[in-house]
Order: structure tokens, then sequence, then C-alpha cells
């Protein structure tokens, strides 16, 4: 039993309650192994926990799956859910999992937030926005394990909060047990999308309908008379599509949050988040050869810089039906369906670009070279094979897209360099590599979730002078 469990969910496990329950399952489970993959911003230890037959070695031919909870200290359930999967792994409730799956399972990437029950990490970071910047030590360990491990899978576990004023304003709330969001950028193989929205959903929602849970695609966004109703952000500095950007299968998952944001319903809230959990990672133990198959094709795609034409701007747009909402009216309390017209579902690239053979990266900028440092990308002296060398002048910057008002870029002109450019000023950043497709998104200024949206990278941008990365073709 987990110990919230032990206290029927009256307060949720503590950070030394945590480490003292993982460890005792490691010892007892020949299955669970436990290491500490880094610290965080106090010091407090991260925990990832390996579900794996202890007599049967790491094999290539094994389903990798990462699941990491409580990025957001102050969604309990995410953390619970973790420990009581775990809770019933080492009780014999999976045996057919540990024979074909490595799962991974970081129960608490925030800690430190979780011991005051708040959003951010010590740093005052978001840390599902820090998966591009990587500032924070917590975020930094999850993608240092996410590079040894290598998942196919990556499931990034939080909660929302349904009792908003917006909502009640609207006159209803979502009171939804579980949402799951799935990739939806429109870099990300279509295959991989296709299976997620229409086998590993329907397969989640089946099961938690049939044990009396309530379920819908994540919708995100504020109450529909205030904004656009839609299933995600397209931005690639989140849990979900951070990894999904790799070439992998990514879900999200939302349960619901307790009125008091803390410890309310807090055991309908972990058993519903644990049987959404358990059945996504059966319906990929069922088609683990097929998911293993998409994901290692995509990557080998990015590898060998197979790339072609990426979508650095999309948005959100409608479909030809309106969405019928399930909520519980604000007023009467009942069951109700709300018609929301204004739904936009669809993601669509609106600036597609040709990728290029790589960057110039200059050498004198530190906080560039170390972000991509961070990143383990590679950066070469090898300019053998530079054909062409482009510059972009930055002509206005921060033109903001009124759909997308935070996701603001620059204006710019493409120029040709005529001048060589040396190995003594410049790294080379190939495209044959795993994060082709972010480096792309990243670097390219007028790139919508690129460093044109970080106060960090503000230097890059100019007016009247040279963009300092150069793209080479
Ligand atoms: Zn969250």
């Amino acid at each position: 039993m987990t110990p919230a469990q032990l206290r029927s969910y009256q307060l949720p496990t503590t950070y030394m309650e945590l480490k003292a329950f993982v460890k005792d399952l490691a010892e007892k489970c020949e299955w669970l192994n436990y290491e500490i993959i880094g610290h965080s911003v106090e010091g407090r230890e991260i925990l990832a926990v390996r579900a794996m037959a202890a007599d049967l070695p790491a094999s290539d031919n094994r389903l990798r799956i990462l699941l990491f909870s409580q990025q957001h200290g102050n969604e309990q359930s995410s953390k619970e859910a973790a420990l009581l999967l775990m809770a019933n792994i080492a009780n014999g409730k999976h045996p057919e999992w540990l024979r074909n799956i490595e799962l991974w399972i970081v129960p608490q990437v925030n800690p430190d937030a979780s011991e005051v029950n708040k959003r951010r990490n010590a740093q005052n970071l978001d840390l599902n926005r820090d998966h591009i910047m990587l500032e924070s030590p917590e975020v930094q360990a999850l993608h240092a394990l996410f590079h040894r491990v290598m998942p196919h899978v990556t499931i990034d576990v939080h909660e929302y909060q349904p009792y908003r004023p917006s909502w009640a304003e609207f006159g209803g709330f979502k009171f939804f047990d579980v949402q799951v969001g799935i990739l939806t950028n429109p870099n990300i193989a279509s295959n991989i999308k296709n299976y997620s929205y229409r086998v590993a959903l329907p397969a989640i929602e089946n099961r938690l309908l049939e044990a009396g849970f309530s379920f819908h695609n994540y919708l995100i966004g504020p109450a529909p008379h205030q904004g656009l109703t839609r299933f995600s952000t397209v931005d690639i500095d989140d849990g979900r599509q951070g990894f999904g950007i790799l070439g992998g299968m990514s879900f999200i998952y939302e349960g619901i949050n307790g009125r008091d944001n803390f410890a309310h319903n807090l055991e309908r809230r972990t058993i519903s988040q644990t049987l959404a959990l358990e059945s996504l990672i059966d319906v990929l133990h069922n088609d683990r050869r097929k998911v293993k198959r998409m994901v290692e094709n995509s990557r080998e795609r990015l590898i060998q810089g197979r790339l072609r034409r990426v979508a650095i701007r999309m948005d959100h747009f409608r479909d030809s039906n309106p969405l019928l909402l399930p909520l519980i009216s604000s007023r009467t309390q009942r069951d109700t369906l709300a018609v929301v017209e204004n739904f936009h579902p669809i993601v669509r690239p609106t600036h597609t670009i040709d990728a290029p053979a790589g960057y110039l990266i200059p050498k004198s900028d530190s906080m560039l070279v170390g972000l991509l440092q961070r990143h383990n990308i590679k950066m070469t002296n090898d300019f053998q094979n530079l054909n062409r060398v482009y510059g972009y002048m930055i002509i206005q910057n921060r033109i903001v897209v009124a759909e997308a008002a935070d996701n603001a870029f620059p204006l710019v002109q493409r120029v040709r360099i005529t001048k060589a450019v040396s190995p003594l000023e410049y790294f080379f950043v190939p495209l044959n590599q795993l994060k082709s497709a972010f480096i792309v998104l990243t670097l390219e200024p007028e790139s919508q979730v690129g460093l044109a949206q970080y106060r960090q990278f503000q230097h890059l941008f100019v007016e009247g002078k040279m963009f300092p990365i150069l793209r080479a073709e």
C-alpha cells in the first residue's frame, strides 16, 4: 500500500514518505529497481524506478516507456497514481509487462514544489515550460534519463483545475476524471498521431467508462466564451511535445484536481489516473511491435537527416462540427451538454520552410552554445560540404499574430553570405541527428516556437542587424 492509501487518502504522500516507499519497494521486489537521477534546487532526490523482469537481460526488443509525474507540485494525484502503479506492479498485477516492456517511472519530478503544494519549482520556473531552455536541474535530470533510456513512449502526468471562475461564468464545469492529450505538432509523424488518436485514446476511454469514471480528449484553454476551445498547444517547450518532437509517441495526462487544489477527493483522483495509465500501458503492450516500429522509423528519418520540410508556424482551425461538451451546470449541479461553436480541433501549418543542411552557430555566443550542449546537440568543425550560406536581416522585431499573441516572431529578409565563414568563428550544427526537427524549430528566426520567444535570447534579434545564426545549404 502507498503512504496515502494507508491513511485513506486523507493527505498526499510526503517527499520523505515517497523516498522510503520507493526504496522499500525496490528492496522487496526483484523486478523493481530505483536510482537517483538528479537533485532538485533545494537538494531533494529525484527518483526513477525501473520495472522489468530481473531474470531477463535488458534487450532492444522491449518497448521502452517513460512515465513522469508532478512537474507541477500542486497536482498531487499525478504522484499518487505513479506510486499506486508501482505498488500494483510490485503486487504482481502486470506480469506480462515485465517481460515485454521496460517501464521507467519518475513519480515526482518537482519534489520542492510538492512539499509546499505549489506549481513552480524553487527557482520559480514552470517546469512544463522548461523543455527548450532546460534551466532547472529537475528537467535537466529528466532529459538526461530520456537520453539514456531513449523511450519509445513518454507519458507526462498532470492535473487540471476544474473550478475556474471563467467556467462558472460560462455556466458549467468540466468534471472529467481524466483527460488525455496526444501529439498535435504538424512536424510529428502522422501514423504516430493517428495511432494515439484512433487506438490509444479509445482504449483508455473504454476502460474508464466501464469502471464508472469519465474521460475526454484533453481540452485546454479558457472557457469557450473567452477564447478558442482546442486540444493542444503546439509549442515544444512542454513535456509532451518536447519529447514528441524527437520522434517518439507522447501523451499528457490531466486528472481532475481537488476543490482545495490539494487533498480533496484524492482517492478517486488517484484511482482514476492509475486506471487510465494502466489501460494505456496495456494497449501499448499489446501493440508493442507496431508502436516500436513506428517510433524507430520516425527517429531513423531524423537521424539520417531525411527531414525535407518543417512547419515553423501553425495555427488552430475550426472543424465543420461544433463540439458537444458534457458539463456539470454551475447553477443546478446537473449534467448538461454545451454546444461549443468556436471549436478549433485541427492544427495546420501556416508557414513551412525547406530544411537546410545545418546551421552555423557563432562560437562566441556562450548562451547559444550552452543551450545546444544542454540538449546534446552535435556541433562540428567540419565545413566541407557547405554549398551556400544564408543569413537573415532582422527588419522588424516582434510581429504579433492575433490568434497566438504570445508567439511573436520577427520580420526578416534572407541574404546570401558571400564572404567565407570560418570554423574558427562558427560551429556547424548538421541536421542528421535525432534533434533535427527540434533544431530547425528552435533556430529559425521566424519560428513561432523558437528563440524569439525567450527573453534569454532577445540579443539575437536586433532590428537592422543580421541574425547571428546562419543557415547552410
Ligand atoms: Zn500540470
